[in-house]
Parts: C-alpha cells; sequence; structure tokens
C-alpha cells in the first residue's frame, strides 16, 4: 500500500512526448496547479523508433516547463504503474482528445489496474484549443509547414529543433 499522505499530491504525467506539443504543456499547466509534485515521465517506446531520442525529449521538456517549479522530468522504460509508484506518487495522469483517445486509454486503465490496483488513472480532458494536436501530426507535417504554421502546435523551442532535425537529414 502506497502511503496517501504525502503520495496524494503528487502525480505522474506519462507519455512519448515526441515532440511535446502545446496540447501536452497545456495538461502539464493545468495538472501542476492540482498537485504538489508533477512528474512528467517519458517512456522509452518498444514498438515504434522515435524522431527525437530520449535526451532530447528530456532536454525540451525540461526546457519548456522550466516555468513550473513543481515539475521535474523523469525517463522510464518499463511498466508505467511501476514507474508511477518509484516516484511515490499513486496518481497516474493522462490527456484524452477524442472517442478514440477514451477507448485506448479506458483499456490500458483497466490493465493497469490489474497490475497495480492502488495506481490511480486520472484524466485530464484536451483543451479545445489543443484537441486536433498530436506528436504524430506533427512529425508528419513538419517537412512542409512553416515556421509560424508549426508554432500553432508546438513551442516554439520544438519548432527549432525539429528543423535541426530536418536539416541534420534524420
Ligand atoms: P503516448 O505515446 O503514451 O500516447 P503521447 O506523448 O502521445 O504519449 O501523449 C501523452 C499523453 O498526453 C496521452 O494521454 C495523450 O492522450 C495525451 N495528449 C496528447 N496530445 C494531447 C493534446 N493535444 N491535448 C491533451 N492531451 C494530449
Amino acid at each position: 500500500m502506497i502511503k496517501s499522505d504525502s503520495a496524494s499530491r503528487r502525480a505522474v504525467y506519462t507519455g512519448s512526448f515526441d515532440p511535446i506539443t502545446l496540447g501536452h504543456l497545456n495538461i502539464i499547466e493545468r495538472s501542476s496547479q492540482l498537485v504538489d509534485h508533477l512528474v512528467v515521465g517519458i517512456g522509452v517506446n518498444i514498438d515504434k523508433p522515435p524522431l527525437f531520442s530520449l535526451e532530447e525529449r528530456v532536454d525540451l521538456v525540461q526546457r519548456i516547463t522550466a516555468h513550473l517549479d513543481n515539475v521535474e522530468v523523469k525517463t522510464f522504460s518499463g511498466l508505467a504503474v511501476n514507474f508511477v509508484r518509484e516516484c511515490g506518487a499513486r496518481v497516474l495522469l493522462r490527456g484524452v482528445r477524442s472517442l478514440t483517445d477514451i477507448e485506448y486509454e479506458f483499456t490500458m486503465t483497466l490493465a493497469n489496474r490489474k497490475l497495480d490496483p492502488d495506481i490511480e488513472t486520472v484524466f485530464l480532458m484536451a483543451d479545445e484549443a489543443y484537441s486536433h494536436i498530436s506528436s504524430s501530426l506533427i512529425k508528419q507535417i513538419a517537412q512542409a509547414a512553416g515556421d509560424g504554421e508549426l508554432a500553432q502546435f508546438v513551442p516554439t523551442a520544438v519548432v527549432d529543433a525539429l528543423r535541426k532535425k530536418m536539416a541534420a537529414g534524420t
């Protein structure tokens, strides 16, 4: 059993963040106001090769969330519930944009509940201004879109990082 007195004020927001978008940032900003301490957990994804390395994603998320005192960025591999426990938290935070997201998250939540019934998954609904944004969309449009267009979807640090990636030909 995780003690709930100190742990209840911590939450862990997991994802690939490849790259972090304005939608992710909105969830981070909103949830950081609900808890004492928020860990952004960047997962090692085994089924799809990322555009940005783990180190690059950590660097971007750290820079983009630097204005938030109670946000910490960590990486993890393996089960999200184990990582949440390691962080001393019992709240696993996720964002949902659509019914499709909910369907996927519903299955994940039930599986995670079986894996560790002490960990509670909490959802924040995407702000309507960002609900159309996904990391995969960014990767699809990055080549063709201009900087101003991309800046409607991702922080400017990510626009710069995408440009460097493309210039490097990777
Ligand atoms: P994953 O690969 O684990 O789905 P993502 O980095 O794509 O990781 O997303 C992390 C979490 O943030 C997921 O819960 C996802 O639904 C949510 N999310 C992604 N984009 C947005 C957005 N624009 N607004 C709100 N939540 C989002």
